[in-house]
């Protein structure tokens, strides 16, 4: 809206200023041209004055009374008679001049002077009436330069002699009179000169004329070539204020004045600009005779730039007006435009801010829904799928606050964001005493101290979103007790911002029953290897004194129950002793031993075993004794799980390699077969209660699925690991890695070393 106002306004205001600052040039030139215009007309009213006057002159000196005069000079010898007839011929003459004077207001006077130089006729004007001068009144006229100039010119040729002030004897007549002098001479018939006829001619009134037709602030200058300014005085004007004036006029234009001084430097009919800062102005010149440059007018027509200036003055605060009026329509009308537009755009960007803000789609205050428009389109999409979410986020609640198991959400510091009802009776908290701690409120204190680091471990941050298959921890309530959980963390990216959800199950029930089963497993197995030995014993003695005796099939069945007795026994043992890792109940006897003397042992002790299936030992070490602090029965129980598992599930013929190297402060054992391998599918449940890749093994290859579970307990008790590598088809080879005993042998050879016990507590907290 800002940007669409802020625009018209720019436009409107640029508009205008362009157009004002047009308009002073603009205005210049009209200025120009209209100048001109009164100047050529000026220029013409003037020379048809010229024109008219020089017929007249004409006119007169080819006037019947002209020839009249020379010839009654002429014919008459009788002087008398002549006078009489010359004088006859005068007054016809004069009655002319008087009748010219008479119909020409302008007409100031018209003589006839004589070739002696001396006034013949006068008519002069005085006040509205014209009069013939006295003979008395008759001047001698021939020291003037018009009267010299004159007379000896040819028939025809009129001698002007510009426009002056009217002088009577040399002084400037009062009141100020413009004159112009226009002479001929006149001849009779025969070319006999008689005398010159001149005509003055008063232009104040022409002039006066031309100056109203200018009108202000333009004015008009009228110059001879004497540099007279002929319009600056007015009639009554005194030579000192004529004087004054002209000083003004100088100073406020010496441009124009110096040029004007300097004379016409244009040609002929031609007016030329001349424009500066403070006027701007057209020169003309007027000749009176091409032939004759002594004498001519200069007409100036010019315009204050002040004034000029002043007058746009007026119509730039019209045009600023105006301006600043389509500026302001011109907003309005943007204004509303854009609130038409934006306002329903408000309107959506309202009811998204109210849903972000979590408002119901119930409650949300926005109109417009109703617009048949694009708008009214998109504020319905929006309320649907406002409401379609709630609808969703409605049936996810539902599902997180009904569900059984206890569900809470952590950011990545640990901060609990949300919690569910099950989460709530677990721990006997509200939500509002649990939503924005620390999740450390619901942990033991091992598991506090762990917890922080174990958030901010880098592997979080890798893709994928269960975290692992989880754990169990104990989960400390409102009132201090502990109850045992499973906790499975998977995590979520909120905004761009991690969050871990926790489900959890509560394991007290669970543990119960188990520890019921296991106390259950654990006395029948103790109640069943009793009798089971005594069994076993009770066949192995059969089999030994009186088997040779019992028919074939009487033995093949004792054998039968012996082995069967004897993989019971095995059952049986591997139950009880997972019953006591368990139940941490195991005890451990360590020492230290050559590990490549017992090796040897545990091989030779199996080989029977082995050669029975068709498969064969090969032991590989280094001659040294490799010297380790471990329990030597538990170790072989290991070694031994391995070697015949090497040997069930390798082929008839097949070797088993068993070696031991060092590596660094360790020794790794490697029991290498050639059997089927291990499926990929199986890799990681091996080590698990009971697992067997093939369960119906038991029956061809014997075997409980308990060894390596066993094994790798044993294993973790001695800080040790138990790996392994296999390819389908390509065999297993399994690796147990245990430390070898420090040179000083300084540590407690009764107890599990120090490093060992501190481990031991730690697998036991991370199991
Ligand atoms: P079991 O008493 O059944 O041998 P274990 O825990 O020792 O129990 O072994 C678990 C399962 O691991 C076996 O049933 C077998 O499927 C698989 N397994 C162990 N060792 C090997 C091996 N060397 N080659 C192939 N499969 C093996």
């Amino acid at each position: 809206m800002i940007i669409a106002v802020g625009l018209v306004l720019a436009t409107s205001i640029l508009v205008g200023f362009w157009q004002i600052w047009k308009n002073d040039e603009t205005n210049i030139a009209h200025e120009d041209e209209r100048l001109n215009f009164v100047l050529q007309r000026v220029m013409k009213d003037l020379s048809t004055v010229v024109e008219d006057t020089a017929r007249n002159v004409v006119m007169l000196a080819g006037t019947p009374p002209i020839q009249g005069i020379l010839t009654a000079r002429r014919n008459n010898s009788v002087a008398e008679i002549a006078r009489i007839e010359e004088a006859i011929w005068k007054d016809r003459l004069a009655q002319i001049f008087l009748s010219l004077g008479e119909s020409n207001r302008n007409l100031l006077q018209v003589r006839l002077i004589g070739l002696d130089g001396k006034e013949a006729i006068r008519v002069n004007r005085i006040g509205e009436t014209v009069v013939r001068a006295s003979p008395k009144e008759l001047q001698d006229k021939s020291q003037h330069a018009y009267v010299q100039q004159t007379l000896g010119t040819a028939r025809g040729k009129i001698k002007y002699f510009g426009i002056d002030y009217n002088r009577e004897h040399g002084e400037i007549e009062e009141p100020r009179v413009f004159v112009m002098r226009v002479a001929t001479m006149a001849f009779g018939k025969d070319d006999e000169p008689l005398g010159i006829i001149v005509i003055n001619i008063d232009m104040s009134r022409v002039i006066a004329k031309m100056m109203g037709t200018v009108r202000a602030p333009k004015q008009f200058l009228l110059i001879n070539e004497k540099g007279t300014y002929l319009t600056m005085p007015e009639r009554n004007a005194s030579a000192a204020t004529i004087q004054a004036r002209l000083q003004v006029f100088k100073s406020r234009y010496p441009d124009l004045a110096a040029r004007l001084d300097k004379g016409w430097r244009g040609g002929d009919n031609e007016t030329v600009r001349v424009r500066n800062q403070s006027f701007i102005a057209r020169i003309g010149q007027m000749r009176f005779d091409w032939s004759d440059p002594s004498h001519y007018l200069l007409a100036v027509t010019m315009t204050p730039m002040k004034e000029l200036l002043a007058q746009n003055q007026e119509m730039q605060r019209q045009v600023f007006l105006f301006t600043a009026l389509l500026a302001l329509i011109g907003a309005n009308v943007a204004y509303m435009l854009t609130r038409h537009v934006v306002k329903p755009l408000q309107l959506l960007t309202d009811a998204a801010r109210q849903l972000s803000r979590g408002a119901t789609v119930d409650s949300l205050k926005v109109d417009g829904r109703d617009r048949p428009d694009e708008i009214g389109v998109l504020l319905r999409s929006v309320y649907e799928m406002a409401s379609n979410l709630e609808e969703k986020q409605k049936s996810m609640r539902a599902i997180l606050t009904t569900a059984q198991n206890p569900i809470l959400m952590i950011s990545r510091r640990g901060i609990i964001h949300n919690v569910n009802d099950a989460t709530e009776q677990l721990f006997g908290y509200s939500r509002e005493e649990m939503v924005g701690q620390n999740i450390s409120m619901l942990m033991n204190e091992h598991d506090r101290k762990h917890h922080d680091s174990y958030l901010q471990r880098p592997s979080l941050l890798g893709p994928g979103k269960i975290l692992d298959g989880g754990r169990e921890v104990q989960a400390v309530c409102k009132d201090g007790s502990t109850v045992p959980i499973h906790l499975a963390v998977s995590k979520l990216h909120i905004k761009n911002e991690l969050f871990f959800t926790g489900i959890m199950t509560d394991l007290t029930e669970l543990k119960k029953v188990d520890k019921m089963k296991s106390e259950f497993v654990s006395t029948v197995s103790h109640e069943l290897r009793t009798p089971l030995t005594s069994i076993k014993g009770a066949l192995g003695l059969l089999r030994s004194t009186s088997g040779e005796a019992l028919p074939d099939s009487g033995r093949k069945m004792l054998d039968i129950a012996y082995a069967n007795c004897e993989r019971l026994s095995v059952l049986i043992n591997d139950i009880l002793d997972m019953e006591k890792i368990e139940a941490g109940k195991l005890t451990y006897d360590f020492a230290l031993f050559d590990l490549v003397a017992f090796l040897a042992e545990v091989i030779e002790t199996n080989r029977a075993y082995a050669e029975q299936a068709g498969v064969s030992f090969v032991f590989q070490s280094l001659p040294d004794p490799i010297i380790i602090f471990a329990d030597r029965c538990r170790l072989e129980q290991v070694v031994t799980n391995v070697l015949s598992n090497a040997v069930k599930y390798s082929p008839g013929g097949a070797q088993v390699e068993v070696s031991a190297y060092v590596e660094e402060s360790k020794v790794r054992i490697a029991v290498r077969d050639h059997g089927e391998g291990i499926p990929e599918d199986f890799h990681d449940k091996i080590f698990g209660k009971f697992a067997q890749a093939d369960s119906s093994d038991t029956r061809t290859r014997g075997g409980t699925g308990l060894g390596l579970a066993i094994s790798r307990e044993i294993i973790k008790a001695h800080s040790g690991q138990i790996e392994f590598e296999s390819a389908a088809g390509e065999g297993t080879t399994f690796f147990i890695t245990l430390d070898i005993a420090p040179e000083d042998q300084s540590f407690n050879r009764a107890q599990p070393p120090g490093f060992l016990a501190e481990q031991l507590e730690d697998t036991r907290h991370i199991a």
